[in-house]
């Protein structure tokens, strides 16, 4: 129950790495997760929207959007969609019997999950509406095989 890193008490479980780790560097893999889909999906200085709204993954993804080098005026439409929603559109496509269409360029969020998004604006004690997608076959397979969301979302995305 150990942070992996540094060895200080370990304060969030990440199941899909098998691993804990602290506060801190909790924060940090988050931040630095967060930079690298920035890298990837927008360019520096683009003009970028962000959602206005109170629910977790909006409230979370504006602050990690604090101080970044884009133009936060009517831009490019960011999206707050976090691992477990996107994972839910697929699969409710699947059972519509259509292929799944995911565009991951515009959500900077797409390889977090609820509960970290959670754990993180619970740490810097950020205000939110909860807004978690609740569906019953995206619990199982996070049961019994945490990385398996990452995959499909990966297949698709
Ligand atoms: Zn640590």
């Amino acid at each position: 129950m150990r942070c992996h890193i540094c060895g200080r008490k370990g304060a969030i479980f990440l199941p899909y790495l098998g691993k804990w780790l602290c506060e801190k560097h909790f924060l940090r893999m988050v931040r630095k997760r967060f930079g690298s889909n920035l890298r990837r999906f927008f360019k520096k200085g683009e003009a970028l929207s962000l959602p206005k709204g109170k629910t977790l993954p909006e409230v979370v993804l504006r602050k990690l959007m604090e101080g970044k080098p884009f133009r936060f005026s009517r831009g490019r439409k960011v999206k707050a969609d976090y691992l477990e929603k996107i994972a839910n559109d697929i699969l409710l496509s699947l059972f519509e019997g259509k292929f799944p269409k995911v565009i991951l360029k515009d959500k900077p969020l797409y390889n977090f999950r609820y509960e970290e998004l959670k754990f993180f604006a619970d740490l810097l004690g950020l205000k939110y509406k909860e807004s978690y997608v609740r569906n019953e076959l995206v619990e199982e397979v996070v049961k019994y095989k945490p990385g398996a969301l990452f995959s499909l979302v990966g297949w698709f995305g």
